[in-house]
């Protein structure tokens, strides 16, 4: 079988680039284009000399679907509204497509699974190994625990990060929520300020924390009486969300249309 062709979606990001370094010293996959804002600087840029990778000989344009169309699978970090049109382009085209935005909302989430009616999608606030296990730990330890242990979620990220709380900590709240099975629409407090009163029970509380150059760290507390269990994860490298997404990227590409999250592809 030949190597998946990846495009890449937002190539001059800070994920966009560790991408494309990754796909290239892939056996299984060569880089089939890159895309990035249109009039930026970055615009017609020989992606070799962008990401310091030898051998690649594209370049760099900002027509989505001349990539999508040429590519078996693109990988998209770019921005909500970006990720959902080229999600559209990709189920025209019949390109599968690896979802790693975070920050969308409700109806930005059902147009991608919109899309997934035709194309392989696989969509993942986080890529990475250890938190997708956390996820499944969580909701065991919230289904293990009553509305004594109060759950509250902690996240701390780099000071460029846009959206808040960050798409992983969402996912450990739903995973939570799950656990327990409420709904995290329900039962969520995104963030508090000022006289809230006191705490309700079952409430599933998150803080937010921003600075410096944290990768990402998050931690869910189960708080109760006398007692407090805390599992937390800490990325030190972006290469493990960049890993997981070419992971993702070549198990999706060929695969029956679907909207697929990182468990189905860890086969967690
Ligand atoms: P970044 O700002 O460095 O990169 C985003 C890139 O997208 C920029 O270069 C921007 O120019 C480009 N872009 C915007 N609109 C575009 C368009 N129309 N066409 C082409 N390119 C376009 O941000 P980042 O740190 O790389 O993060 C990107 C996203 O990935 C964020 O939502 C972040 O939260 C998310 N993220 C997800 C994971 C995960 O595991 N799922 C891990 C890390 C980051």
């Amino acid at each position: 079988m030949g190597k998946t062709k990846v495009g890449i979606m937002g190539i001059a990001g800070f994920m966009g680039r560790m991408i494309a370094k990754q796909v290239h010293e892939n056996p299984e996959a060569e880089i089939s284009g890159g895309t990035v804002l249109r009039g930026s600087a970055e615009e017609g840029v020989e992606i070799a000399a962008l990401c310091q990778l030898e051998g690649v000989t594209v370049k760099t344009v900002s027509d989505p679907r001349a990539v999508i169309s040429s590519s078996d699978v693109v990988i998209d970090f770019t921005l909500p509204a970006v990720t959902v049109e080229h999600a559209r382009i990709a189920s025209e085209c019949g390109t599968a497509f690896v979802a790693g935005t975070t920050g969308l909302t409700p109806e930005q989430e059902a147009a991608l699974a919109d899309a997934a009616k035709n194309i392989p999608l696989v969509y993942a606030p986080n890529m990475s190994l250890g938190v997708n296990l956390l996820f499944d730990l969580v909701k065991k330890v919230a289904g293990a625990l009553s509305d004594d242990f109060d759950i509250e979620i902690v996240e701390m990220h780099h000071k460029r990060k846009i959206d808040a709380p960050s798409g992983t900590a969402l996912g450990l709240g739903k995973a939570a929520a799950e656990g327990r099975g409420v709904s995290l629409d329900d039962k969520g407090v995104l963030s508090r300020e000022g006289v809230t009163g006191a705490r309700e029970a079952g409430q599933i509380g998150f803080a937010t924390l921003r600075g410096g150059d944290v990768v990402g760290e998050h931690t869910v507390i189960f708080a109760g009486p006398n007692e407090r269990i805390e599992l937390t994860h800490k990325a030190t490298s972006r290469d493990i969300f960049a890993a997981g997404a070419v992971r993702a990227g070549i198990w999706a590409a060929g695969r029956k249309p679907g909207l697929y999250s990182m468990a189905d592809v860890l086969g967690l």
